[in-house]
C-alpha cells in the first residue's frame, strides 16, 4: 500500500522503545488513580509526538496521517489513556499553527510542541455529548473580545491542560452556524476545574471538566469564527475515528502478543493451553477480527492521505476496531486464567478503555447513522 512510503520506520521504533521501556511500567500505577509525572509527558514532547502532524514551518515534524495512526497505535498499545492525551495536545498544537492569530501563536504554541503544557478540546457538557449543535456554552461579544460562560465535562487533559480549544454558542441555541471556537487560558480567573474519576481509570487521560464563569477572551483567541468551527470539527473527526480505530487495534496486539505467549508457556493437563483446540479457537477469532479492523483503519488512513471523502469508511473502521476490542478483549482475558489479571498485563485496562472507545469521537450508535446516511444513500427515500 501507497501508505507505507509515508512511514518512517526508524521514528516508530524510537516510539515503540518509548511505550515498552516508559509507558507500559508506569501505567499500573495510573489505574490506581495516581497521574503520569509532567516528566513523562516532556520526554513525549521531545521525541517529537506533539509536533508530529504540525506543519515544520511552525517547528513541527509535518508528519503525514498515516504515521499518526501508527503512533496512536504503538501508544495504546501501552496506554489508551496516555496516547489520548499525548494526541489531544497534539491536535490543539496543530489547529494553533493553522488557524491561530499571531499573539495566539507566540502564547501558545512552543509550550505544546514541546511537552511543556497540556491542552484540551473541549466540546462536551452535562447536558449534552453526541448533540453537538445543542450545546449551551454562551460566548457574548463584548468589546475587544468575547466573554464565555457555561461548563464543559469529560474532557480528556482537562484536569491538567494549561489551554483549551472551547466551543461556545455565539447564536441561538442549536444553531450549528452560532458556533465558534476559542483558545482559552484554563488559568485564568473565571475558569474552575475539576477532576473526573471512575472505575475505568480516567487518570492517564486526565479526564475532567471545567465551569467557566465570566471568563474574558480577548479577540485574538478566536480560534474559527462562527460558521466555520462547526465545519472544521466535521471535517477533523474522520481523523480523529480512525486514529482512535488504530488504538483499538493497538490494543488488540498488545492482548493477543501477552495471550499467545502464555498460551506457548502455561501448561494444563500435560500440555500447553496453546494445544488445546478449545483454548486456542477463541484467540483465532480475536486474531481475525484484528485482521479485519486493521483492514478497515488501513482504507480509512489511505482516504484520508489521498483527500477523498473519509466520512463512510471512517465511521466503519471505528465501529469495527472498537466492537473487536469490546468483544475480543474479555476473551483474551479470560483465556489467561487468574493471571490476565495481573496489573502488568494490560488486559483490564485495555477492555475498560476500549469502552471509552465507543463513546469518543462520535459513540458507536452516531457512527452507525452515518454508515446508515451514506452506505447506500438512496435507501432512506424507498422506505
Ligand atoms: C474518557 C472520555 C473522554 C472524553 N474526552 C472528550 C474530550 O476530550 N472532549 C469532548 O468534547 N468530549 C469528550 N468526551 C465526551 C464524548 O465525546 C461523549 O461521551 C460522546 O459524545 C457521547 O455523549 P454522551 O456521553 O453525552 O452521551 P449521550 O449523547 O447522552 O448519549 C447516551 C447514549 O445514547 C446514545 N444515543 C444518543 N443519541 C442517540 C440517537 N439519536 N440514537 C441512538 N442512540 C443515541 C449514545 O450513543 C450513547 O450510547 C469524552 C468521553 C469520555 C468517556
Amino acid at each position: 500500500m501507497a501508505m507505507s512510503q509515508t512511514l518512517d520506520p526508524v521514528f516508530l521504533n524510537r516510539i515503540r522503545q518509548f511505550a515498552t521501556d516508559e509507558i507500559a511500567p508506569a501505567a499500573p500505577l495510573w489505574t490506581k488513580g495516581q497521574a503520569p509525572g509532567s516528566e513523562l509527558f516532556r520526554r513525549a514532547g521531545e521525541l517529537g509526538l506533539m509536533r508530529l502532524c504540525v506543519p515544520e514551518a511552525d517547528g513541527g515534524l509535518g508528519f503525514s496521517f498515516a504515521m499518526k495512526a501508527q503512533v496512536c497505535a504503538i501508544l495504546a498499545s501501552a496506554d489508551f489513556g496516555f496516547a489520548m492525551s499525548v494526541v489531544n495536545t497534539h491536535n490543539v498544537a496543530a489547529r494553533i499553527a493553522a488557524s491561530g492569530s499571531a499573539g495566539a501563536r507566540a502564547a501558545f504554541l512552543t509550550g505544546l510542541l514541546w511537552g511543556e503544557a497540556s491542552a484540551c478540546t473541549a466540546l462536551t457538557e452535562p447536558a449534552t455529548g453526541s448533540d453537538v449543535a445543542a450545546m449551551e456554552t454562551r460566548a457574548t461579544r463584548v468589546r475587544d473580545g468575547w466573554v464565555l460562560d457555561g461548563e464543559k465535562v469529560w474532557i480528556v487533559n482537562a484536569r491538567h491542560a494549561a489551554t483549551a480549544i472551547v466551543y461556545a454558542q455565539t447564536g441561538t441555541t442549536g444553531d450549528a452556524r452560532g458556533i465558534a471556537a476559542f483558545l482559552v487560558d484554563l488559568t485564568a480567573p473565571g475558569c474552575r476545574r475539576h477532576a473526573i474519576s471512575s472505575d475505568f481509570a480516567q487518570a492517564s487521560a486526565g479526564t475532567g471538566g471545567f465551569v467557566l464563569s465570566g471568563l474574558e477572551v480577548p479577540d485574538d483567541n478566536l480560534l474559527l469564527e462562527p460558521g466555520q468551527a462547526f465545519g472544521a470539527i466535521m471535517s477533523e473527526i474522520n481523523g480523529a475515528r480512525t486514529y482512535v480505530a488504530a488504538m483499538c487495534c493497538g490494543m488488540m496486539e498488545a492482548a493477543l502478543t501477552h495471550c499467545s505467549a502464555h498460551g506457548a508457556s502455561r501448561h494444563s493437563f500435560g500440555k500447553p493451553l496453546a494445544a488445546h483446540q478449545g483454548w486456542r479457537l477463541p484467540v483465532a477469532r480475536a486474531e481475525t477480527a484484528l485482521a479485519a479492523a486493521r483492514e478497515l483503519t488501513n482504507a480509512a488512513v489511505a482516504a484520508i492521505e489521498e483527500g477523498r471523502d473519509a466520512q463512510l469508511i471512517a465511521a466503519q473502521a471505528k465501529i469495527c476496531a472498537t466492537e473487536a476490542a469490546q468483544t475480543h478483549l474479555p476473551v483474551l482475558l479470560h483465556a489467561m486464567g487468574a493471571e490476565g489479571l495481573r496489573p502488568e498485563y494490560p488486559m483490564a485496562r485495555h477492555l475498560a478503555a476500549s469502552q471509552i472507545a465507543t463513546l469518543v469521537d462520535g459513540s458507536t450508535e452516531m457512527l452507525l447513522e452515518r454508515v446508515a446516511k451514506l452506505a447506500r444513500p438512496h435507501s432512506e427515500t424507498r422506505t
